[in-house]
């Protein structure tokens, strides 16, 4: 499969040597790299790409989950058309700002209050940052296995990019060590960071027992819990919080909210966040030149309030649920030892025979077995992360469903015979 892609791909392979030249590895963004090397894409519309070679996919990336408006949507390109013409770069407060905010909070109401970032990675650091200095401790709690950004990501151990905080490992969805841990660290723990199903670490949904417990647990220990609904804001209208009735005091937002522009939010209980209020003294600075862009302001707001309704929301994740359904049942039928996990519009094909629950799981799937799916898919013309994710865009449809389930019906002999 590597030859054949290779052989297909010259343009995207002589992109990737040029960009070595001036950039580590032809890379400036790691999950985009892959061997022999990356395809470039040179356009999209709609759910279809082009690369540089001429070849068009649709496009089941959707960007990592930030393109679940898809390429070129009408009404967001209007309205981004027209912040461009009113002036990009004002330094100042805009006339969109407010209304975006209001939008936001309307959707996840557990945000009292709020703050824009350019990222899901600022708006967790700015999270954490926010707890310490709210509960005046300094433990922070996260998951092995966990990604909540560049600069917070959790293998198993302490990378050495990571924000240096003082971190206490615990094991996603094991309710009763979480339990003890969080009443061990007790007075010493700021706040337990969470997403309530792991995206990047393999669409693995938490159990609503566990994140109950991550509830309770932190109230009674006087620290925040802050979800990470960075990529799991999607699954519902209220987000997955709104789905669990769970309450976090802190959320943490990106990914699409922004239309498909440099995005992120953060926000919660109205005393907490009031510690960035500039009229008080002694509070918090955030500062940030795009914070508030007006591309992203534009373009954000036209998505929740004219594209995304929550019909769309149910219409999108409904797609997924079934999608994922199809593909699984299919994938048993042929007996290829894959599995796709997930909630709605996001999935991850593991090959795995079962269902993976926790990180660790994951270590049992092969990586050439996923090397071979997601060449094997690029060459019928889906696009799809190396890793295995899949995010539904808005424009994708029953005949692009229709055309993947088929694509695997095809391939999953040949899977299973690879696993032997
Ligand atoms: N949190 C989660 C759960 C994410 O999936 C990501 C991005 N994959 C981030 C945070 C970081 O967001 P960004 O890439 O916008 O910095």
């Amino acid at each position: 499969a590597v030859e054949a892609y290779s052989a297909a791909n010259p343009e995207s392979q002589a992109l990737h040597e040029r960009a070595s030249q001036v950039m580590p590895g032809g890379n400036t963004r790691t999950v985009l790299y892959y061997t022999p090397f990356p395809l470039t894409m040179v356009s999209g519309s709609g759910c279809r790409l082009e690369d540089a070679d001429g070849h068009t996919y649709v496009d089941f990336l959707g960007e990592f989950t930030a393109g679940l408006y898809g390429h070129s949507d009408p009404l967001i390109a209007e309205a981004i058309a027209k912040a461009v013409a009113n002036g990009v770069n004002l330094g100042s407060h805009g006339p969109q700002e407010a209304a975006f905010a209001e939008a936001i909070k309307d959707r996840f109401p557990s945000m009292e209050l709020l703050r824009f970032t350019n990222s899901g990675t600022e708006a967790n650091m700015l999270a954490l940052a926010l707890a310490k200095h709210a509960t005046g401790r300094g433990k922070v709690m996260v998951f092995e296995g966990a990604y909540h950004g560049g600069t917070l990501t959790f293998p198993a151990s302490e990378v050495p990019v990571n924000v240096p905080h003082e971190y206490v490992f615990s094991r996603f969805n094991e309710i009763e060590a979480t339990r003890q841990a969080i009443r061990e660290t007790g007075s010493d723990l700021a706040c337990v960071i969470v997403e309530p199903m792991m995206g990047s670490g393999g669409c693995i949904p938490g159990d609503p027992a566990f994140l109950q417990m991550l509830r309770e647990e932190t109230e009674a220990a006087g620290a925040l819990l802050v979800f990470d609904e960075v990529m799991t804001s999607r699954l519902s209208p209220g987000g997955l919080q709104s789905e669990l009735g769970i309450r976090p005091d802190l959320t943490t937002l990106g990914k699409y909210i922004g239309g498909g522009m440099s995005f992120g939010a953060f926000g919660g209980r109205a005393e907490v966040m009031s510690n960035f209020d500039p009229s008080k003294t002694g509070s918090l600075p955030h500062a940030g030149t795009f914070n508030n862009n007006v591309l992203t302001m534009a373009a954000g707001l036209a998505g929740l309030t004219k594209r995304l309704t929550p019909a769309a929301v149910h219409d999108l994740n409904a797609r997924g649920d079934s999608l994922r359904r199809r593909i699984n049942a299919v994938l048993a039928g042929a007996g290829a030892g894959i599995i796709v996990t997930g909630i709605g519009s996001l999935m991850n094909i593991h090959p795995m025979r079962t269902e993976p629950k926790r990180p660790a799981d994951l270590a049992g799937a092969d990586q050439r077995m996923r090397d071979l799916i997601f060449f094997d898919l690029l060459e019928d013309g889906f696009y799809t992360a190396r890793r295995g994710l899949l995010a539904l865009s808005l424009p994708i449809g029953d005949a692009e469903c229709d055309a993947l389930v088929a694509a695997v019906a095809r391939r999953a002999p040949r899977w299973a015979a690879f696993l032997g």
